[in-house]
């Protein structure tokens, strides 16, 4: 599991240039399913054919990014987000680029001199990103404009908590890609969405899941954590680290199925798979996009809780790894009821 985690966390595939994480995740699936394709919009769509209903499980294999914008004389680059960033945490952060080149960003130096006491200044217009270099020139030998970057963070096992960029949503992907290897027989017709730019608005899972049309859909994601996980976490969230994959009652994309929500609760306590219920004030995930998609999708969303969700240190329980891919393994070979 760990060796999966970390091949494809440390794989750099932002948002609209997935080909990297793809392939990768291919490689690893190829054998296990019955057939898979890549649609137009980059999905990866596995199939492990199987008698009973239509079910779509779903994670997002893109993640947060930056692409370059600007170059000025001395060398500096201008980046614009992809995806969801804080620009607080940029400064100081390495990032990398499509052809390998590294750079570290750093703010405009008046905020230095007001000791950063004015945070709402700091955002993308006073970051830029330092490659080393002194002059445009020397810049465009090592990246172009348009190119895309992500994190530069290894994969750290601290132990029991493994700490790397992109967590969101590689590990529900590897969660995913360890289900399709474990399972030995399938009472529902299985379908595995890899998909592409959810970060930029859930784009790439709602046209998979119309050409599946499946009967149920589950999403696989991360979720914030709240006040019983860290110092004056968020105060009405309740999801900790530790207790296990979550079952998403509600963010601020959808509302998770009641009923698949309570079969899911029951599938993990009749096999002792430790579940928290979410509900999560920010946020949204694929499982929306799959829920809206043709005439609308019993669907929900199975999320691992993460601490410090986009950020180059995003950090999960091992322990609620295992239990997720533990229970996604139940919920495939057991048969979904009709509602
Ligand atoms: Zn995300």
């Amino acid at each position: 599991m760990k060796d999966t985690v970390k091949l494809l966390v440390e794989t750099n595939s932002p948002s609209g240039r997935e080909e990297k994480i793809r392939n990768v995740i291919l490689e690893q699936i190829r054998t296990f399913v019955d057939d898979y394709q890549i649609d137009s919009l980059g999905n990866l769509i596995a199939h492990k054919a199987g008698p009973g209903k239509k079910v779509l499980f779903d994670a997002h294999m893109d993640e947060i990014g930056f692409v370059a914008t600007y170059i000025d004389e001395n060398g500096f680059v201008k980046v614009e987000p992809i995806g969801g960033h804080n620009p607080l945490l940029m400064p100081s952060q390495r990032i990398q680029f499509e052809h390998s080149a590294i750079g570290t960003f750093w703010f405009e130096s008046e905020y230095i001199a007001k000791k950063l006491t004015d945070y709402q200044q700091v955002s993308f217009d006073s970051l830029y990103v330092d490659l080393g270099v002194n002059s445009r020139n020397a810049a465009l030998a090592k990246i172009r404009i348009g190119e895309t970057a992500t994190f530069h963070q290894p994969f750290l096992d601290l132990g029991t908590r493994w700490l790397s960029k992109a967590m969101d949503d590689r590990i529900a992907c590897a969660a995913l890609v360890e289900t399709i290897k474990a399972i030995r027989h399938t009472a529902n017709d299985l379908y595995f969405v890899f998909a592409t730019q959810e970060e930029v608005g859930l784009v790439g899972a709602k046209p998979a899941a119309f050409r599946i049309d499946p009967d149920y859909g589950v999403a696989v994601d991360i979720c914030g954590t709240g006040f019983l996980d860290t110092p004056k976490g968020i105060k009405r969230l309740a999801v900790k680290l530790g207790a296990g994959p979550t079952i998403k009652i509600q963010d601020k994309s959808h509302i998770g199925d009641y009923q698949l929500n309570q079969w899911i609760a029951q599938i993990g306590n009749q096999y002792m798979i430790p579940t928290q219920f979410e509900v999560l004030p920010f946020g949204g995930t694929d499982g929306s996009a799959i829920q809206t998609t043709k005439q609308g999708v019993k669907a929900t969303t199975i999320s691992i809780p993460c601490r410090y969700v986009h950020s180059p240190s995003e950090m999960v329980d091992a322990g609620d790894v295992q239990h997720c891919v533990q229970l996604l393994l139940r919920l495939a070979e057991t048969s979904f009821p009709s509602w």
